[in-house]
């Protein structure tokens, strides 16, 4: 049996993408991954999303799988470990079952980096955040830090101070990557202090962020320096190794689209963080799913296969 419109991923995206893609007729399936609810299932507090004035970020994703749940009758709660777009129908490998599939939704999402610090992982949601626009509200009147030198550095500091009441850029060489323009915004702010030359080598708290340990990479200097709150901004990197070699991607391996959610397979869709290295926001993700959804139904209508 051939799938009319396979997708991947249960963040969102992914989720909004089953619910329209179901309630088009299109009978979907939906393989959501292991680990299902993506990126928002590592935040604390959701106050932006549309609906909810305040909910966890595992909860949102809860209500969203249930959601899903309601109409999407096939949900593969497993990996795709393998994808072939040479051939079509697309075949999708979950270990050594195969799926094929006359059209796809790719919604694998991106991963935030992070040091690789041990307690750094114990920290997330109580202090430490890899998203600012979703954990700066929970910083008012704290001092935090930022790490990293590029735009999501400056971006995340200039929005941070709307909040705390200071915050100090952590960063490993002695001048920035981002873009002078954002440069320009972090240094002509009074509320935004920068430990140059430095990298962290412990987040310090019980049971919540309390400190940093910081490491001079020039004298080698150690300190710690108290703070509420780190926020991790070295970068994201989209969740697309299955499709390496398979789809046009851009130098970072976001996936590149056009005519919005059309990557360069005809009846493969990419639709979320996967594809959108700008705005990166839940409630983003989920227009980029219904647009894939749509747009798969209307590819398969042309190829009668609706
Ligand atoms: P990025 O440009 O890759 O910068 C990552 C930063 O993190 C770099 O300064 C890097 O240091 C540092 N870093 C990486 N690994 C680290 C580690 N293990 N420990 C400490 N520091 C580490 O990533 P980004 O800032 O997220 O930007 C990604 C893309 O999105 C860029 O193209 C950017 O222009 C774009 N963006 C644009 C906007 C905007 O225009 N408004 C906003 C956000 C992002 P080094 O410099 O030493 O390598």
């Amino acid at each position: 049996m051939t799938e009319k419109v396979i997708i991947l991923g249960s963040g969102p995206a992914g989720y909004t993408a089953a619910i329209y893609a179901a309630r088009n007729d299109l009978d979907p399936l939906l393989i959501s991954g292991y680990q299902t609810g993506g990126q928002l299932t590592l935040t604390s507090e959701v106050e932006n999303f549309p609906g909810f004035e305040s909910i966890l970020g595992p909860e949102l994703m809860e209500k969203m799988k249930a959601h899903a749940k309601k109409f999407v009758k096939k949900i593969i709660e497993k990996d795709a470990t393998k994808v072939d777009l040479s051939v079509y129908p697309y075949k999708i490998f979950v270990e050594d079952e195969e799926y094929d599939t006359y059209s796809l939704i790719i919604a694998t999402g991106a991963s935030a980096r992070w040091l690789g610090l041990p307690n750094e992982k114990r920290l997330i949601g109580h202090g430490v955040s890899g998203c600012a626009t979703c954990d700066g509200a929970f910083f008012k009147n704290k001092s935090v830090v930022v790490v990293g030198g590029g735009d999501s550095a400056m971006e995340d500091a200039n929005y941070l101070t709307k909040f705390a009441s200071d915050v100090t850029i952590i960063h490993r060489r002695n001048e920035f990557r981002a873009s002078k323009i954002m440069q320009d915004k972090v240094f002509k702010n009074p509320k935004i202090k920068i430990i140059w030359n430095s990298i962290i080598d412990d987040i310090l708290g019980k049971d919540h962020v309390e400190g940093v340990r910081i490491r001079d990479t020039v004298t080698g200097e150690i300190k710690e320096i108290k703070t509420d709150g780190v926020f991790i901004a070295i970068g994201h990197d989209p969740n697309t190794g299955l499709f390496k070699g398979q789809l046009d991607m851009d130098e970072q391996g976001y996936i590149i689209t056009h005519d919005f959610v059309k990557t360069s397979k005809d009846g493969v869709f990419a639709a979320g963080d996967v594809q959108d290295r700008k705005y990166k926001q839940a409630v983003i993700a989920a227009g980029w799913g219904a647009m894939a959804a749509i747009d798969a139904d209307k590819f398969l209508a042309s190829k009668n296969l609706g």
